[in-house]
């Protein structure tokens, strides 16, 4: 597996294949990412992970000095997977001096995540992008557990005419039901806890839905009654949005919906969903 930190590098290293499977990450690798990896690596025989903690998607105030960073065991973790090689720049080698282009993706941006992260979409696009751009992956591998980061991946590449395919892969979570995640690193024992009530909630509302319940109001209110008897320190959004636009519905139709939340414990802010299907076609 090789580690190449130029974009020099990543053009050559991509010449080896001709399908190559890409996996953009931020690091501090947990099963979630490695089960990306492991199926780029079976789909298209070739697989690239990058390993970029991108300023441009945090906040002022958020964890970007504090994000979990550990290259090290990063590799070792996918030398495991049959990734072919990593891609881990330096910002200055993602953001030279003077570099002021930004992607825009507007509609979907605005709501759930983009409402209480203002920009945070825009510096996702952009690196996203811009990573196509360098590694020029067939395929690309994204979370299910960023719901609408895949949304807003899918938009830009429709919108934009980019030459690959998106791959939404299910949600990998602990043995009891908190979807893994690098910021699950910040609970305390409590709060790590007290956080299984997230996946309770949705587990809940889903169970509401599954025995025909369509109102969009009843649904989040379950949500919302099962967050209420846990300990946490607010909640950013619970949502029953239509899953192309994401706009709140009134009552979940023939599409489905996606349901999802924002919780915060302590300085910690978790977030998951769960897809509620629509009527088979
Ligand atoms: P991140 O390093 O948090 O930017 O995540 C990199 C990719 O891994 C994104 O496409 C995430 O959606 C995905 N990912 C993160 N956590 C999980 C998880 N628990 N299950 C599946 N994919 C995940």
């Amino acid at each position: 597996m090789d580690v190449v930190t130029t974009i020099a590098a990543c053009r050559a290293a991509r010449r080896r294949h001709t399908r190559l499977g890409f996996v953009p990450t931020m690091g501090y690798l947990h099963e979630g990412h490695l089960s990306l990896v492991r199926r780029a690596k079976a789909e298209c025989g070739a697989a690239a992970v990058s390993i970029f903690v991108n300023p441009t998607q945090f906040g002022p105030n958020e964890d970007f000095a504090r994000y979990p960073r550990d290259p090290e065991r990063d590799l070792a973790l996918l030398r495991g997977t049959g990734a072919d090689w990593v891609f881990l720049p330096e910002v200055e080698t993602m953001y030279p001096p003077g570099a002021t282009t930004a992607v825009d993706i507007g509609g979907v941006t605005a709501m759930l995540e983009g409402a209480v992260r203002p920009g945070h979409f825009r510096g996702v696009a952009t690196v996203v992008a811009k990573l196509f751009n360098i590694v020029q992956p067939s395929r690309a591998y994204f979370g299910q557990k960023d719901a609408q980061q895949c949304v807003v991946i899918r938009r830009m590449v429709r919108d934009l005419d980019m030459p690959l395919d998106v791959v939404v892969c299910p949600t990998v979570r602990e043995p009891d039901g908190l979807a893994m995640s690098s910021r699950n690193a910040y609970l305390k024992p409590a709060e790590r806890q007290v956080a299984i009530v997230l996946y309770r909630a949705l587990c809940a509302a889903e169970a509401r839905y599954a025995s025909g319940e369509r109102g969009g109001d009843t649904l989040r209110e379950t949500v919302r009654a099962v967050l209420a008897a846990a300990p946490h320190d607010g909640i950013d959004y619970v949502s029953v949005a239509d899953p192309d636009t994401l706009t709140e519905l009134d009552r979940v139709g023939p599409i489905g919906a996606l349901l999802s939340l924002a919780v915060r414990f302590g300085g910690t802010r978790l977030i998951d969903n769960i897809a509620l299907a629509g009527a088979p076609a």
